[in-house]
């Protein structure tokens, strides 16, 4: 498969936050009244309760946050809403706007599989409706591709909320399911990360020692989830920022494991982590000078109200990055990617 000129590949898209709020508010509208879902209608009618316009909806789910744990409160709204029943639907969605406004060729969606099922029964049980979801998106972006040609992978996250049991439940499904999902990843509050390190060290070991899997993490976000013990087991790292801004001198390290970073801009204004985008420019201009990949992300577009390629004009507005860079940026997440098929730069070749 070919990338043709300005195609860009998405790394780092949380289900949760990629679907857009009008979207998810006709949803709950056509739960109510289509009886579409009747084991989702009360929360639907309880949500509609809460959020009486759109409006009220929307600024509930934009708002901004004073940290990242109050940040993804928002997710915690939206995730019981995609279910099994419904991901097919929210996908499609996803993939049509994907497609048409930000032109994307390849797009690796991830969220936890154990936020989006009922919870009665054995962890096996949870792991088989784990593996529905799974496939039903798999499904979803197969039935999609005539239409809208997005190579979509799907990234399993972890949770550092979530009991090791749990979590080395989702690795173990990723690994059995290699061609529905490229990788895994750890998310959630990184407030927990310190208290519960052993046990998500063991999982990220699990995942890449014994799996064998591709591997991403929410890392060096904040300065709370700077754990280097983690660092090791990763391809990837989700943000990062905290490493060229307070511990440059891991930065050749990261280089010489081709471990590039995912970073989202706009989250980071978000979650109250940064305030400019000056603040962004040392992180890139680090990253640059020692030899360090960045992929840009929007991490979560949906309730964000950006596309990718506004992530990237919004850094040349702001003189974070120039022209020259973008391009070395946009081919970044194709080299990187856990599952392009493709030609790396097709434009290079002419
Ligand atoms: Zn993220």
């Amino acid at each position: 498969m070919n990338q043709g000129p300005r195609q860009y590949a998405e790394l780092h898209l949380h289900l949760g936050g990629a679907v857009l709020p009008r979207i998810l508010y006709s949803y709950l509208h056509k739960i109510k009244h289509d009886n579409l879902h009747p084991d989702k209608l009360e929360l639907a009618n309880q949500y509609l309760r809460r959020y009486r316009t759109y409006e009220q909806w929307e600024r509930r789910l934009t708002k901004p946050s004073k940290s990242l744990s109050e940040y993804l409160e928002a997710h915690k709204i939206i995730e019981p809403l995609q279910t099994v029943n419904s991901v097919a639907y929210m996908v499609n969605r996803l993939l049509r706007g994907c497609y048409i406004f930000e032109n994307l060729a390849y797009l690796e969606l991830r969220y936890c599989p154990y936020h989006r099922i009922p919870k009665d029964g054995t962890l096996s049980q949870q792991v088989s409706r784990m593996a529905d979801i799974v496939m039903a998106i798999h499904a979803t972006a197969a039935a999609n591709f005539r239409e809208f040609p997005i190579v979509l992978a799907q990234v399993l996250c972890m949770d550092s909320r979530l009991p090791k049991e749990v979590n080395q439940a989702i690795v173990d499904l990723a690994a059995s399911l290699p061609e529905e999902v490229a990788a895994v990843d750890l998310a959630g509050p990184d407030t927990f990360y310190a208290e519960q390190e052993d046990d998500l060290l063991l999982c990220l070991k699990h995942a890449k020692e014994k799996r064998g899997l591709k591997v991403t993490c929410h890392l060096y976000e904040t300065p709370n989830g700077c754990i280097e013990s983690f660092l090791p087991y990763l391809d990837r790292i989700g943000h990062g920022i905290q490493i060229p801004l307070q511990y440059p001198k891991l930065l050749p390290q990261l280089a010489r494991n081709k471990v590039c970073l995912e970073v989202c801009p706009t989250t980071y204004f978000r979650t109250g982590t940064l305030q400019t985008y000056g603040q962004l420019k040392p992180i890139f201009q680090s990253c640059f000078d020692l030899g360090v990949d960045i992929a840009v992300c929007t991490d979560n577009s949906g309730l964000h109200g950006i596309r990718l390629p506004l992530e990237f004009e919004r850094l040349l507005t702001h003189k974070v990055i120039n022209f020259h860079e973008m391009e070395l940026i946009r081919a970044n997440a194709f080299r990187h990617a856990f599952r392009w098929p493709g030609i790396i730069n097709r434009r290079e070749e002419h």
